[in-house]
C-alpha cells in the first residue's frame, strides 16, 4: 500500500510538472514569437442595423512551429504575465492604424477599428504617446480608431486608468467597454469613465433569446446604454433571431460569427467590398 500511494504521488507530481513544463515552454516560444513574424491580426467586421460594415475588431493570432495555432485565451494571459503584451499591443495597434488607412484609401472610408487593452498598459504613463504615434505614422483619423478595456481592467485599475483615459480621449479615439454584463453589479463605473461604446458580451447575447425575462433585460440594457448617449454593440451574435432583437432594441452595432469570423487582412478586405455601402 505504501508504495502505491508513493506511486500515485509520483505520477500527480509528473502531471503537475508536465503542466508547468508546458507553459514554461509555451512562455519561452511566445517570447520569439513577434521577432519571428508568427504573429498575426485578423479582422472581425462589426455591421450597423443594415448589414453594413461599420467597422473592424483586431484579434492577434499566433501560429508557431512548436505549438501551431495557439488560442488568444491562452496566449494573451502568459502575455499579460510575462510584460510580452507590451510589444504584442504595439504590433496590433500599428497593423490596425496601417490596415484601417489602407481601407481608407481603398474606399472603405469611414471604417473604424478597434483594438483591444490589457490592465498592464495603464501602468506605464506612455500609452496614450504610443498611440498617438501609431496614428500620426500611417495617418489614421483618431475617431477612426476605438480601444476596448474590459470592465474588469476599469473596476481593478480604478482611479489610475482615469488619467490614462482622459489621455487617450483627448486624442479623440473612442473608448470601448468590452465584455459588459460579465459579472460587476456596480453600474456607476459607466458614468465614471469617459467612455463612448458599450460592448455587451457574446455570453449575454447568447441568453437573450432563452426566455422572456431574458428578452427584457437585453432590450433594457440596449436602452441603458443608449440613453448615456453611448454606442451600443452586441458581440457574438450567431442567428437572426438575436441580430432581430438587438436591432430591435435599438442596438447600433453587431459583430459575430451570423455575418463575419476574424479574417486575414487579405479575406476580410473581399469581406468588405462586397459589405461596405458606396
Ligand atoms: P474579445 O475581445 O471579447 O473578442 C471577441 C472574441 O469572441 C474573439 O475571440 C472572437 O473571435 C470571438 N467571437 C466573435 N464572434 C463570435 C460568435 O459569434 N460566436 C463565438 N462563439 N465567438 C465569437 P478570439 O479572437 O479567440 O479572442 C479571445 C479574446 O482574446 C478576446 O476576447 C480578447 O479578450 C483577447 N484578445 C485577442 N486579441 C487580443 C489583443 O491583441 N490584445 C489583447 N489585450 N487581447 C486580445
Ligand atoms: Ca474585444
Ligand atoms: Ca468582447
Ligand atoms: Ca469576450
Amino acid at each position: 500500500a505504501k508504495s502505491a500511494g508513493r506511486a500515485t504521488f509520483a505520477f500527480f507530481e509528473a502531471s503537475l510538472n508536465s503542466a508547468a513544463v508546458k507553459r514554461l515552454r509555451l512562455e519561452s516560444a511566445l517570447r520569439h514569437a513577434l521577432a519571428r513574424g508568427e504573429i498575426e491580426v485578423h479582422f472581425q467586421p462589426k455591421v450597423d442595423a443594415a448589414g453594413r460594415a461599420c467597422s473592424v475588431e483586431a484579434l492577434a493570432r499566433w501560429t508557431g512551429s512548436e505549438f501551431g495555432a495557439v488560442s488568444p485565451a491562452t496566449f494573451i494571459p502568459i502575455a499579460e504575465e510575462t510584460g510580452l503584451i507590451e510589444p504584442i499591443t504595439e504590433f496590433v495597434l500599428r497593423t490596425a492604424c496601417s490596415q484601417a488607412a489602407q481601407w481608407h484609401r481603398a474606399g472603405f472610408g469611414p471604417l473604424a477599428v478597434a483594438v483591444n487593452l490589457s490592465p498592464r498598459l495603464f501602468r506605464s504613463g506612455s500609452f496614450a504617446a504610443q498611440v498617438a504615434a501609431a496614428l500620426a505614422d500611417y495617418g489614421l483619423p483618431a475617431g477612426c480608431l476605438e480601444l476596448e478595456i474590459t470592465e474588469g481592467t476599469l473596476m481593478d485599475e480604478g482611479v489610475d486608468a482615469i488619467e490614462q483615459l482622459r489621455a487617450l480621449k483627448a486624442l479623440g479615439v473612442r473608448l470601448a467597454v468590452d465584455d459588459f454584463g460579465t459579472g460587476y453589479s456596480s453600474l456607476a463605473y459607466l458614468t465614471r469613465f469617459p467612455l463612448d461604446i458599450l460592448k455587451i458580451d457574446k455570453s449575454f447575447v447568447s441568453r437573450a433569446t432563452e426566455g422572456e425575462g431574458e428578452a427584457i433585460l437585453s432590450r433594457a440594457i440596449v436602452t441603458l446604454g443608449r440613453d448615456l448617449g453611448l454606442r451600443v454593440v452586441a458581440e457574438g451574435v450567431e442567428t437572426e433571431t438575436q441580430w432581430k432583437l438587438f436591432a430591435g432594441a435599438g442596438c447600433h452595432e453587431f459583430q459575430g460569427y451570423l455575418f463575419a469570423r476574424a479574417l486575414p487582412a487579405s479575406s476580410a478586405d473581399a469581406w468588405l467590398a462586397a459589405n461596405t455601402a458606396t
